[in-house]
Formats: structure tokens, sequence, C-alpha cells
């Protein structure tokens, strides 16, 4: 058996799902082939991780806000915040069929190398098409508190008069207009966590940052392994995991689900993949910060 037919069997034999003389032959080869065997040991650890993350069940009440957005006659006001546009009607229509699942699985077969694999299963529905957004200039820029804890400043800049808000997880945290330069102080953020902002202004344009408690100063390759996640909880799990702010301006499916395996793998790298599957643009803003621009 060569090593080639021995990797794409690797599934099938973990699940024992091929044929014994099959199996017999691959056992073999296991034990004869130290990187086909690190191979299994990779695949077999990612499955166990995989086994054991926590799965996300949509809430309960999801059915039943579908069917009252399905159902209601007229749609609301035009001046909805973006994140509420989830559940106006195109939106569920978009996905009603609920089964555009975007899966994305990213793993290093070779735990020590940063090589990926990369796979996108969709099974019907499309992505809605973003709103347009007109970029708020806009700035995040942490601080050390006297404690030695990190904070973050909010600094807005708008050439003309712009009715802004800021929710930092569930608090708003600053509304008015911005005309020249406001900062606003934002909440700290609990260790291991990201702070969750949303900027929306004008209405309909909106961005919304994801801030850590740290920030790596050495280049992080953690291990990521999620499943049937959003868009954003992704984009929030990896802001945290490598301790990088992370903005999108925006919107994205909100039903779209990610499933994410990584190891070993350079925010640069991981990002790009993203960015090429999920179709958003990657940019970066002065300051260094990464933005993610839905299309
Ligand atoms: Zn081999």
């Amino acid at each position: 058996m060569r090593c080639e037919q021995f990797r794409e069997l690797i599934s099938a034999y973990i699940e024992r799902s091929i044929a014994s003389p099959l199996a017999a032959k691959m056992d073999e080869h296991a034990a004869g082939c130290a990187s086909c065997r690190a191979e299994l040991e990779d695949v077999r650890r990612l499955w166990q991780m995989m086994a054991e993350a926590k799965r996300v069940e949509p809430p309960a009440s999801l059915h039943s806000r579908i069917m009252q957005e399905v159902y209601a006659s007229v749609p609301t006001t035009p001046a909805v915040r973006w994140w509420e546009l989830a559940w106006r009607p195109r939106f569920v229509f978009a996905a009603a069929a609920v089964l555009a699942v975007l899966a994305i699985v990213m793993w290093s077969h070779n735990m020590q190398t940063d090589a990926i694999a990369l796979s996108v299963v969709s099974d019907g529905g499309s992505p809605v098409s973003p709103v347009a957004t007109s970029t708020l200039p806009t700035r995040f820029e942490p601080f050390l508190t006297d404690s030695g804890d990190l904070r973050w400043m909010l600094k807005m800049h708008a050439s003309r008069p712009t009715s802004v808000e800021v929710v930092a997880g569930a608090q708003t945290v600053w509304s008015g207009s911005v005309a020249q330069q406001t900062t606003t102080v934002l909440p700290a953020v609990p260790q291991g966590t990201v702070l969750d902002v949303r900027v929306a202004w004008d209405g309909s344009n909106a961005l919304r940052a994801w801030l850590p408690a740290e920030i790596s100063q050495e280049q992080r390759k953690p291990v990521l392994v999620l499943k049937q996640r959003s868009i954003e909880e992704t984009l929030a799990h990896i802001a945290r995991a490598y301790g990088a702010p992370l903005v999108l301006v925006g919107e994205t499916d909100p039903l779209t689900r990610v499933n994410l395996e990584s190891s070993g793998v350079a925010l640069e790298q991981m990002l790009t993949k993203l960015a090429e599957k999920l179709n958003l643009q990657i940019s970066r803003a002065e300051d260094g910060t990464i933005v993610l621009t839905a299309r």
C-alpha cells in the first residue's frame, strides 16, 4: 500500500467502515511507516477534540421567530440596525431552507507544520447580499491601566455630523452625534474573552469589532476546533485565540455555519483562507488592525 492511498483512507479506517482485508493492509502499512502513523494519530486526536467540542444548539425560539417573520405582513421601519436585519423576511427566505451550511475544514495533518487542507460544503441556499457600507473612520486603541489591565479606547472621526451608536456586549456605551473627533473608553474585557463591539452609524452602516483581553506579542498558532458556529462567532474565537483585534465591516449571512479545524496555522494564513471562502476582503487599518469587509 502506498502512503497516498493510506492517507485517503484514514477517516474510513478510524470509523472502521472499510473491509477487513483492506484494514489489515492499513495496519501493516501503519506499522512500517512512521509518517503515516503520525498522521493517523493526528487525525485521531482531531476527531477526539471534535467529539469533545461543545455542541451549539439553535435557540428553542428560532423556529417561532422565523415563522413570525415569514408571516409578518409589513416590513419594519427602514432605519433598522444591521444586526436586526437578520430576522427580516428577505434574510429568512434566503435561508429558509436553513440548509445553507458552509463547512470550512482547515487542519494540519502534520501538527508540526502549518499545512492546511480546506474544503467547503454548501448545500443549497445562497449568501445574502451585503448592505452598502461606507466606512466610518474608527480606531480601536489599546492602553494599559495603572494596574496593568488592557483596556480599549474607540476613536471615531467623521467629517460631517454623523449619528453613531456604540454597543459593547449588551450595553450601549455611547450614542450621539460625531462631528470631528470623539473618543470613548470601552468597558473592561474579562480575561480570556473578547469584547464584542458594534458601531452603527447613519442607520444602516455598521462595523463590528472583537477586542481581546490581551494582545499577543509573539505570533500564536493555536489549535482551533469549531463546529456549527456563525461567521461572527468564528471571528470572535479567532480574535481571542490569536490575541489580535478583528474588525468586520458590513454584514454576513447570519445563518451560515462554519466548521473549522486548524492547528499550527498563522493568523494571516487562517484569515486568508476564511476570507476566500466567506467572500470577505482583508485589509489592514493604518494601526495594523485587521479589517474584514463583507462583499
Ligand atoms: Zn506511509
